[in-house]
């Protein structure tokens, strides 16, 4: 995503009752942030956050936790979220390299993970949001029964994370190199700012479901 430098969106970050910028410590507590016992998803990398709000809308009895790297675009889904005023959604401005340390064992039911950064160097593959080392953390933070969806159109990263998948020695239960065209996968599908723009460019989309 190109970053821009927004004027004091660091700012509006740290004073924004639905943002938290400094969420280590809140491990095991997040029942409490939605004050009820519904299942919690988290979105790593959610960009401005169309795909998370419009799942929160959608679904009241699921909270919702999106989780970006940078202000300036968390900026855009922090202002929506002012105007929808949605109860069981919150954002986490944090490097999800951390995500142990804000949430607890099993306390996630979903993660979600839309058009990673696909860091193309060898060398940082372990950065990757599918990488061995990320599904090293997912083990611990998703409950047992908990899935892992990752959609993308970069094909190369695709067939990378089929495979960590299998080196985690995860399971996929559902696999496709074109979910536009998967009636059965493609129901209820929400498109992500960057899915809309890449299918609109002709990419087909691909879209993995693993589990344990
Ligand atoms: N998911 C959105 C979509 O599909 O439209 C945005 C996709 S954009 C290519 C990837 C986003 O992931 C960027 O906003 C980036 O800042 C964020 N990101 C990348 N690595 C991250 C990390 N380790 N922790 C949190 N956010 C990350």
């Amino acid at each position: 995503m190109r970053l821009r430098n927004v004027p004091g969106a660091r700012e509006v970050m740290v004073e924004n009752e639905y943002v938290f910028t400094e969420p280590e410590g809140m491990k095991g507590t997040w029942h409490e942030v939605f004050g009820n016992d519904n299942p919690v998803r988290i979105e790593i990398g959610m960009g401005k956050g169309r795909f998370i709000s419009t799942l929160a809308a959608q679904n009241p009895d699921i909270n919702y936790v999106g989780i970006e790297k940078y202000s300036s675009v968390l900026l855009r889904a922090v202002e929506k979220q002012e105007e929808l005023q949605l109860p069981n959604l919150r954002f986490i401005r944090m490097d999800a390299e951390n995500i142990c340390e804000v949430f607890g064992a099993g306390e996630v039911d979903r993660i979600y993970l839309n058009f990673s950064d696909p860091w193309p160097k060898d060398r940082h593959a372990k950065r990757r949001l599918t990488s061995r080392q990320f599904f090293a953390r997912y083990n611990v933070i998703l409950k047992q029964d908990g899935q892992v969806e990752f959609k993308t159109d970069n094909k190369d990263l695709f067939d990378f994370s089929v495979e960590e998948v299998k080196e985690a020695e995860w399971k996929l239960t559902a696999c496709t190199y074109d979910l536009h065209h998967d009636a059965a996968l493609n129901e209820g599908n929400v498109m992500t700012e960057y899915e809309e723009r890449f299918s609109k460019a002709g990419n087909p989309i691909c879209k993995l479901i693993a589990k344990r």
